[in-house]
């Protein structure tokens, strides 16, 4: 490891404790990934980032890491507390699509947001119904922990110790708030094999000992962590609202599994959510905010990625346009002070300077003091503002190195990338261009009269004239 011990928030404990790799030369992660019957809203990208970044820090420390983020394509009811319907099915219904045909479609718009937002640590993708047969014999294996009711088989909450003691705060009321299970010992437990109802063809739908039917949700995490990362493994995260019910149930699996009281994972790790004023961002809301609704807007997307890193991600963060746009100029003026060192020079890591190297120093400490981001940026605008006084090259390569935790694309992004056409645009840029070559005509006629015409008519397009500007102009974002 380099630089400044890493410290992490261990959700198990409470505490922030120092990162101990169970082999320093292979850390292993595993992150709850989406469900893909709907599209991801902006809230659900904020705990891919979170990952990502913690992946991101995790090799800035010298670390070689193995990074699962799993595809949930069955099982997840709308209640996590194995109440109410498939979100798959339901979604296939709505849609009168196959349900493969809608995980297809919004596990495929889920990775075109990864791939804007610049998340890049996941090495796997693993898909849980590509582990029906492992999850099936998994079961067999706790079976013993377990009963079978009408509704399927259940594990016994009661047979694991410490049930829920991630959760601290568990009551029996989540569980059984919405459509009890009738037949089950304790209202906190839950489906590992889901039954068919009689007389009712599933779409997706498997035979097991238990009869035909799916797994429960939580089953297929604990299976694929532990084919894909051993047990235990090194970290696993996922959006505060798994550690109430479904992270307590992973852990009560795999600790059936092992016949121990180790959880799986050595530190659990949670994002806090990402709230509006209505508080938080969910998609049973109805309307939601997706990245393409913010690009639609005129934002670029790396603009939503510093929005989070600006907050702490054990911080709730309130979604606002105000924010976003706040965000978006920070990152323009990031782009236009390295984009003045880059007229200047080329990045040179052998150039040192003592300055720059401190910088780089509290960078480090602040990304390893359990991922603070928002500090960590203010080490970047040092390094990039206007008036420090270290060489070019030095700053440049400093820079760079930076954005592997950060995930900017400081060194390519330009002015004109962040220059996103509002999806209400009435002008296309070839449009734009045209009317200002027409307007330098004019005013080289000295036509006035004309350039100020065609100015207004750009304006009342949404589209700003910025003179001696080299950009030319840009979009003005009305939020
Ligand atoms: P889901 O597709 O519902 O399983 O959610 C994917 C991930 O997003 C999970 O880790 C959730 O905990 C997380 N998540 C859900 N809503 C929010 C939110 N408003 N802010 C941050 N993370 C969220
Ligand atoms: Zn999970």
């Amino acid at each position: 490891m380099t630089g400044s011990p890493l410290t992490l928030y261990n959700s198990l404990t409470r505490s922030l404790e120092p990162f101990v790799p169970i082999d320093p030369s292979n850390v292993r992660v595993y992150t709850c990934g989406p469900t893909v019957y709907n599209y991801q809203h902006i809230g659900n990208m904020r705990a891919f980032l979170f990952a990502d970044t913690l992946g991101r820090v995790l090799r800035w420390k010298g670390y070689p890491t193995k990074h699962i983020i799993n595809i949930t394509d069955v099982g997840h009811l709308t209640s996590d507390a194995d109440a109410g319907d498939d979100k798959m099915e339901k979604a296939a219904a709505a849609q009168a699509k196959s349900i493969w045909e809608i995980a297809a479609h919004y596990t495929e718009a889920f990775k075109q947001d990864v791939a804007r937002l610049n998340i890049t640590t996941t090495t796997e993708w693993t898909v849980a119904t590509d582990h029906i047969p492992q999850m099936i014999d998994f079961a067999k294996k706790i079976e013993a922990d377990c009963y079978e009711i009408e509704g399927g088989l259940y594990f016994d909450t009661s047979k694991v110790p410490h049930y829920g003691a991630l959760a601290r705060a568990a009551t029996d009321e989540g569980e059984s708030r919405i459509d009890p299970v009738s037949g089950k010992r304790h209202p906190q437990d839950f489906a590992i094999w889901r039954k068919s109802p009689p007389g009712e063809q599933r779409q997706m739908e498997w035979d097991s000992p238990w009869g035909r039917g799916a797994p429960g949700w939580h089953l297929e995490c604990s299976v694929m962590s532990l084919q894909h990362l051993g047990h235990p493994f090194d970290i696993h995260t996922g959006g505060i609202d798994h550690r109430e019910i479904h992270h307590p149930n992973e852990i009560a699996q795999n600790q059936a599994f092992c016949g121990c009281e180790d959880s799986g994972a050595r530190i659990w790790m949670h994002n806090n959510f990402l709230v509006d004023r209505g508080g938080k961002m969910s998609k049973s809301a109805g309307e939601f905010l997706r990245l393409q609704t913010l690009i639609d807007a005129g934002f670029h997307p790396l603009a939503y990625r510093l929005m989070c890193l600006q907050a702490h991600y054990r911080s709730e963060l309130e979604f606002s346009w105000d924010n976003l746009a706040a965000a978006s100029v920070r990152l323009k003026r990031l782009v236009i002070a390295i984009g003045l060192l880059r007229n200047r020079a080329e990045p040179d890591a052998t150039e040192t300077s003592p300055l720059v190297d401190e910088q780089v120093r509290l960078f480090d400490a602040s990304v390893s003091d359990d991922l603070n981001t928002a500090r960590a940026l203010t080490h970047l605008e040092i390094l990039s503002a206007a008036k420090m006084n270290a060489s070019a090259r030095s700053r440049l390569a400093a820079i760079m190195k930076i954005d592997e935790v950060l995930g900017l694309d400081l060194l390519t992004l330009t002015r004109a990338d962040l220059r996103v056409r509002p999806a209400s645009a009435t002008l296309t840029e070839t449009n734009i261009e045209t009317h200002l070559a027409a307007r330098k005509e004019a005013r080289a006629a000295k036509d006035f009269a004309r350039s100020d015409a065609i100015r207004d008519q750009l304006t009342a397009a949404g589209v700003e004239v910025m003179d001696g500007d080299p950009l030319g102009w840009d979009w003005k974002i009305d939020v």
